[in-house]
């Protein structure tokens, strides 16, 4: 024997039985986080080229020169992509990007929020650099859709978010209102194509013109859209490097690069610029450390992957997966807007979409979003509930359900479809669920009522934390799962203060992970 505590074959067999508690990561059930290809030779493409580099450290491509050959594949091919290559004095837009001010570099991360982080990082010290001496705290200035990786780069970096109200009936962006926002202090404008919320491709070039008619660095999110809206078989506007003005670009291969989770891509106008990327030091005993990403010693596996899926597909294999994909987005979008008592949230660029309750339609005809996808969960779809939100100028965002769409949900669109027409008939006309009630039953449940708890606000310890969850019935039941309906608990997230829904989610978060018994 060879000194092992357990067999290898009953510790997988274990990790097998856990896995089968998992929300089903294949075959387009689930409509958020996973990003099926439908293709089975590319999971297992994925799965050898990550076990191939499996005890490299991706921490020195010199050292594993592997890493540095892949890495600028991957960042050749996603430059090419989205219009950053060099293609000499007189391109498209008259820029030389072959000019070190212009040529687009870029690093591998481990996601979009590393991607994002970094990105806010970056143009944070580059910010400083022209502004030495400065007490100034910079601010970001982005819309109220722009991703939540980008309140973390704020708080993470020490800059100030600045968000921009939306149209709160379709979700978009109006160029003028963060024209409005800009100052000197302004080191980063943030838009989305498309944003997460309600898909809306922001009008990167009107706002790229103000940017850079002010030289305000502007980063474009394409986390979630990038590698699919690179081959969207619709015209749209030019929202990526092809737009002067823009200055980096965040694209994610473990969402439509349909790679394993833990890889991203940021490209950065500008050598310089991007060296502002970097951590380095030679301030201490041990090797030097010069770190493009946040992390130190990190694995080759997702890169090796995300590589060999761009080598193996190529644009052609891209294309023909995003045409899938806008097929059955398209699908879906004329199902629901079919729905009486539900709405499409605004216009919609690329593979997701959010959906509101009608408010044209008489109240008993109305479909609650939040209603709908529990429905639909009982039937074995998972939809994604989003909490309404009032913007900064008071005007309220809706509460919504999101839904992406992945290349395999092409094949079960029919069923689908038929199952998102017989959720909203099961709730047509129940109303949204009303948060103050929930919050006065909350009351009644709690000994000392709600008052106590509202004053405390974040300044919760986790026990009284953790009693609450109990009382609302998110924690110490059976099995540790999602309740079986989820629009009372998002109800609960809008109608509470923001600080102590975050304050709960945090314990509820923190206890899922602590070691039983
Ligand atoms: C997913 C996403 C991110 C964050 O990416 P992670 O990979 O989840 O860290 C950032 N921006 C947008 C628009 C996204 O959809």
């Amino acid at each position: 024997m060879n000194g092992f505590r357990r067999d290898p074959e009953d510790v997988l067999a274990e990790l097998a039985a856990l896995r089968e508690g998992d929300a089903p990561t294949h075959g387009g059930r689930v409509l958020s986080y996973v990003y099926d290809s439908g293709l089975a030779e590319l999971d297992e493409l994925s799965a050898r080229a990550a076990r191939l580099v499996q005890p490299v450290n991706g921490l020195d491509p010199t050292t594993f020169t592997s890493v540095a050959a892949m890495e600028a594949g991957i960042v050749g091919f996603a430059r090419r992509v989205f219009h950053g290559e060099a293609d000499g004095v007189g391109g498209a837009d008259g820029a030389d990007r072959s000019d070190s001010a212009e040529v687009v570099v870029g690093t591998v991360t481990s996601g979009g929020t590393e991607s994002c982080l970094l990105a806010v990082k970056t143009a944070r010290d580059a910010w400083r650099s022209v502004r030495a001496g400065t007490p100034r705290v910079p601010r970001i200035v982005a819309p109220i859709t722009v991703h939540a990786a980008f309140h973390k780069a704020a708080e993470y970096f020490g800059l100030a978010l600045d968000l921009v109200p939306v149209d709160p009936q379709t979700g978009t962006l109006a160029a003028s209102a963060i024209e409005d926002r800009l100052g000197d202090d302004v080191a980063l404008v943030v838009v989305s194509a498309p944003s997460y919320p309600f898909a809306t491709l922001d009008p990167v070039a009107d706002v790229a013109a103000v940017c850079r008619a002010r030289g305000i660095a502007l980063h474009v999110d394409a986390c979630i859209g990038g590698f699919a809206l690179g081959f969207w078989p619709d015209d749209l506007p030019t929202w990526d490097f092809a737009v002067p003005g823009v200055t980096s670009l965040s694209a994610d291969l473990h969402k439509y690069g349909y790679a394993p989770k833990g890889v991203s891509v940021l490209l950065t106008r500008g050598r310089d610029r991007q060296r502002h990327q970097y951590f380095r030091t030679t301030g201490w005993p041990g090797y030097p450390v010069v770190n493009p990403t946040m992390t130190g010693s990190k694995p080759a596996g997702p890169l090796a992957a995300a590589w060999a899926i761009t080598e193996v597909l190529g644009d052609e294999g891209f294309a023909s997966l995003s045409a899938k994909t806008a097929r059955a987005t398209a699908a879906l979008r004329e199902t629901v807007e079919g729905i009486e008592g539900l709405r499409v949230v605004g216009r919609p660029t690329g593979p997701l979409f959010a959906v509101a309750t009608d408010e044209r339609v008489e109240e008993h005809l109305r479909v609650d979003p939040h209603h709908w996808a529990d429905a639909a969960r009982q039937a074995g779809w998972f939809l994604q509930l989003q909490p309404g939100i009032v913007q900064a100028d008071g005007s309220r965002l809706p509460h919504t359900t999101h839904l992406t769409v992945t290349p395999v949900t092409e094949d079960v669109v029919p069923e689908l479809a038929a199952a998102l027409v017989v959720a909203a008939d099961a709730v047509r006309g129940v109303p949204k669920v009303d948060g103050e009630l929930v919050l006065a039953g909350l009351a009644d449940a709690l000994p000392g009522g709600l008052e106590p708890l509202l004053a405390s606000d974040a300044g919760l310890d986790s026990d009284t934390a953790a009693g609450l969850l109990g009382a609302i019935g998110l924690l110490g039941g059976e099995g540790g799962g999602l309740p079986a309906q989820m629009a009372p608990v998002l109800a609960l997230v809008e109608a509470l203060p923001s600080q102590l829904t975050g304050r709960l989610l945090v314990e509820l978060l923190a206890r899922v992970v602590e070691p039983r018994g």
